[in-house]
Parts: C-alpha cells; sequence; structure tokens
C-alpha cells in the first residue's frame, strides 16, 4: 500500500476555485496537497469560461466577415465570403486551453503544492482515498476544503448522449450542425447558440420562461433579443421541450399556445442549469448542511462541520469563476491565520452575448424591493461618438444609486465590448463611490466607457451628450 500522506490543507478539485485556494496557501507556508480528478483549471479553464469565449470569437470573426461579404459594408470594405474549419477553430481552442493548464501545473509547482490526480471519496470529513493510476493513496488533513464546482443538469426524458449534447461537448464539435435546438435561453445556450448562428447553423431556442435571460429585466435583454432575429435564430418563449421525436432527429416542444410541435435537430444543446457536484464520492455521508443541493457556508465558508471550508459552484449561486477565486483566496488566507470575512457588495457577472451583457450590485427592480429610494441614469451607445465609429451603437449604461446620498447601488451595461467596463463598475461598488465621483472621474474619450460618466450625469440630472 502507497504511504499516507499527512497536510495541513487538503483542496479537493483544481478548478478556479480549488487551484487559487492551493496556490495562496502554499504562497503562504502552509503545507498544502490538491486532488484533481480530470484537468487542473476545472470547467472554467476546459470546459467552461475559456474555450467558450474561443469560440465565441472565432464566430464573431467569421460573422464579421461573412456581413462584409454579402451585405455592402458601410467602412467601403469588400471581402470574399470566409470559409470555416471548425476542427482547426477547435484545435486553435484546445491549444490555449493546453497553454493555460500547464500554467496552473507550473503555479501550482512554484508554490510547492503537491498535485495528486485521481477522484478523491471521503472516508471522514479530514481523510480522503484517491484512486490514482499507481493505487490508493490515502490523505489526512488539519483542514479540508472541498471545491468540486458543477456539472450540467440532466433532463430525465432527454438524456444526454447521441444527438443530445451539454455544454461540454458543445464546445469540441468538428462541424457546423445545420440545424442546432438548443433547450434553455440562459447565458450559457445564448452565447453558444449565437456563436453557431454565426458560424451558419440554423439556431432555434426553447425556452420555458417567457423571455430568454430571465435573470435580467427586460430592458438590459431588449438589444440581445433584437440581435438573436438578425442573426436568424428562431426564439420559443413559454414552450416546452417534452423528449426526443420518434421518427428522425428531432425535439418535441409544446408551445406556448399548447400545440405540440416537432422542431427537427441535428443537435440538440440542452443548457437548462448546473448542479454542484456531491455525489458519488462520500459527501453525501459527512451530511454537511445544505442550502437547498448545495452546500451550506457562512462568511468565511466554513461548512456544518469544523475544518471543512467548501467554496465555488458547489456553495450556490451566482456559479462564476471569479467568485470561486476570490472565495479560495479568501479561505487560504484564513487558514494560514489571517484574518478574512467575506464581504463582497458585489460580484460582476457577464453574459457573452451579442451584445454583451454586465451586472454589477443592484438592478432597479432590486434596489426598490430592499426598500431603497433611488436615482437612475441611463446612456444609451447611440449618443457615444466612438460607439458609431466601431457600428455598434445597440445599448446603454445604467447606474442605480441612492436617493439620498447618491451611494451607487448598481451598474448595468449592454452593448459591444461591454464586458470591460465590468471591473470599472465593480470598484465603483466596493470603494462605496458616488455619482458625483464617477460624473468628476475624467473618461478618455472617445471610449465606450464615457458612457458610464454620462449615466451617472444623467442620474445627477445634467448629461452633456443627450
Ligand atoms: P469547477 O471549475 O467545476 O472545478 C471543480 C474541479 O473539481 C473539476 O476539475 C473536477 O474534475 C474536480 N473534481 C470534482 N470531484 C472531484 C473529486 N471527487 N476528486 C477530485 N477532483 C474532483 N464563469 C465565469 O465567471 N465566466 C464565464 O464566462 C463562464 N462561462 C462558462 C461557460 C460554460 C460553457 C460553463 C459550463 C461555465 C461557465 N462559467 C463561467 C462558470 C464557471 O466555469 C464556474 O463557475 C467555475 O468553473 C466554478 O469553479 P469551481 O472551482 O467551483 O469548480
Amino acid at each position: 500500500p502507497m504511504k499516507e500522506i499527512v497536510c495541513k490543507l487538503l483542496v479537493i478539485g483544481a478548478g478556479p476555485g480549488g487551484y487559487i485556494c492551493a496556490i495562496r496557501a502554499g504562497q503562504l507556508g502552509v503545507d498544502t496537497v490538491i486532488v484533481e480528478a480530470v484537468k487542473a483549471g476545472g470547467t472554467c479553464l476546459n470546459i467552461g469560461c475559456i474555450p467558450s469565449k474561443a469560440l465565441i470569437h472565432a464566430a464573431e470573426e467569421f460573422e464579421k466577415i461573412n456581413h462584409m461579404a454579402n451585405a455592402k459594408s458601410p467602412l467601403g470594405i469588400s471581402v470574399e465570403a470566409p470559409k470555416l474549419d471548425l476542427a482547426k477553430t477547435v484545435a486553435w481552442k484546445d491549444g490555449i486551453v493546453g497553454r493555460l493548464n500547464s500554467g496552473v501545473l507550473g503555479l501550482l509547482r512554484k508554490a510547492k503544492v503537491k498535485i495528486v490526480h485521481g477522484r478523491a471519496r471521503f472516508r471522514d470529513g479530514k481523510t480522503v482515498e484517491v484512486e490514482t493510476e499507481t493505487g490508493t493513496q490515502v490523505i489526512r488533513a488539519e483542514t479540508v476544503v472541498i471545491a468540486t464546482g458543477s456539472e450540467p443538469v440532466e433532463l430525465p426524458f432527454l438524456p444526454f448522449g447521441g444527438p443530445v449534447i451539454s455544454s461540454t461537448e458543445a464546445l469540441s464539435l468538428k462541424t457546423v450542425p445545420q440545424k442546432l435546438v438548443v433547450v434553455g435561453g440562459g447565458y450559457i445556450g445564448l452565447e453558444l447558440g449565437t456563436a453557431f448562428a454565426k458560424l451558419g447553423a440554423q439556431v432555434t431556442v426553447v425556452e420555458a420562461t417567457q423571455q430568454i435571460l430571465p435573470q435580467y429585466d427586460a430592458e438590459l435583454v431588449r438589444p440581445v433579443a433584437k440581435r438573436l432575429g438578425e442573426l436568424g435564430i428562431r426564439v420559443l418563449t413559454g414552450a416546452k421541450a417534452k423528449g426526443l421525436s420518434d421518427e428522425g432527429v428531432a425535439l418535441l416542444i409544446e408551445t406556448a399556445e399548447g400545440e405540440e410541435q416537432r422542431l427537427p435537430a441535428d443537435k440538440i444543446l440542452v443548457t437548462v442549469g448546473r448542479k454542484p457536484r456531491t455525489e458519488g464520492w462520500g459527501l453525501d455521508e459527512l451530511d454537511l448542511d445544505r442550502a437547498g443541493k448545495f452546500l451550506r457556508i457562512d462568511d468565511r465558508c466554513r461548512t456544518s462541520m469544523r475544518g471543512v471550508h467548501a467554496i465555488g459552484d458547489i456553495t450556490g449561486e451566482p456559479m462564476l469563476a471569479h467568485r470561486a477565486m476570490a472565495q479560495g483566496e479568501m479561505v487560504a488566507e484564513i487558514v494560514a491565520g489571517k484574518k478574512r470575512t467575506w464581504d463582497k457588495r458585489c460580484i460582476p457577472a457577464v453574459c457573452f452575448t451579442d451584445p454583451e451583457i454586465v451586472t454589477a450590485g443592484l438592478s432597479p427592480d432590486e434596489a426598490r424591493a430592499q426598500g431603497y429610494e433611488i436615482r437612475v441614469g441611463l446612456f444609451p451607445f447611440n449618443a457615444n461618438g466612438r460607439a458609431m465609429t466601431m457600428l455598434s451603437e445597440d445599448g446603454f449604461v445604467r447606474i442605480v444609486a441612492r436617493a439620498d446620498s447618491n451611494l451607487v447601488l448598481g451598474v448595468q451595461a449592454v452593448g459591444t465590448g461591454v464586458s470591460e467596463l465590468s471591473s470599472a463598475f465593480a470598484l465603483a461598488i466596493e470603494m462605496g463611490a458616488r455619482l458625483e465621483d464617477i460624473a468628476a472621474t475624467i473618461h478618455a474619450h472617445p471610449t465606450r466607457s464615457e458612457g458610464f460618466q454620462e449615466a451617472a450625469l444623467k442620474a445627477l440630472g445634467h448629461a452633456l451628450h443627450i
């Protein structure tokens, strides 16, 4: 039998939550072991954030050139229609993933973290066994961090396999499906659906609620819905997927009007949410407190068992990589003896659709629901010079502030490239900025970020460019 490893900190799962936690702990001199069943970087690096953004970028480039070839470009550029070799695109994406993968492993080694490859299984709250290539490795630790992330939700009447795929398979298709049906109009389904439509697929989105991207207000979603229409994507809201049709490959749905319809498809991409990875590895037996399906944690990411922390997707919404990383860093510092708590005023979120949506802090509806009297300033990109020069006038920046003190409670934006404004929005909220602070900050001209300053001015009652 292999010699038991005894360590101070054991991190289970090397996604963005786990690997950041292990790197920071290692930097602080904590004797740390990390166990990973598949590949360092987790969902985000291997089958999530990074590969999806690579595919989205390739699709944007293809669509731009295609548009120039088919329609008269106002820029005075004419080109031949582009050709696509999706297998090459996917190989390029895999190359980026591979580079980042080695990078994460290198950073872990540099921080003197011991990496164990294999699936961990709890024996008790402080001991796991890992089936490695060379045998069963037992690891005992003073403190354990659970960072095993999440996986796609499977619909019982549309199990994954054959034409029914999850985001994971969608990111590695070698050819563009002629007909793609996306079940679930949340951010993952729309990001991928838009990319495939740009690459030439006929895309239909089936969404059960009355609006795509149901977590956002209608004002934010409108520019995205308009663009989906321009790209020829059919959106069926209030429609329920029922199962596969018997004849040929097709999805049976019940429309909003209660009629049964058959949607022919080469691939059916099911993106109806993600669930925490809590089953099948001894976690159930530990009987930790839950918040719904997720592990319940306190403001230091402690679970209900002493010495066992949990971070990332397994702890619930928002299931985002940067939240997992921030939690991982905090827990590492706590384990190293520093005083830290989780006191984030806002975790920005980006939806990489076309155009992109950014939210940070409270929306107007959320602020009102929390009892605030608010001022809202909205600045449309069609009044922004840079946006005009970039043919991207749809969308706006919207600021929500307290009516009494002008303290900024939230910022939302929809528009091309607004993802890069997300950190300015988050910074304003974290630092307790007031509308006057943003209005007084000189924003470089001509940039789309001027929309942020103008939205603050608008909320103060004296926008200069509208
Ligand atoms: P994960 O990244 O899921 O990592 C968990 C790791 O634990 C995995 O590597 C897994 O193999 C390992 N593991 C599980 N069980 C065991 C075990 N028993 N033993 C050993 N190892 C184990 N978020 C963003 O912020 N921005 C985006 O643009 C974005 N895009 C996304 C696009 C897609 C298509 C998807 C699917 C997700 C996207 N996300 C995005 C979400 C993001 O990927 C997750 O929030 C993030 O990966 C969560 O990190 P984590 O560390 O909690 O878990």
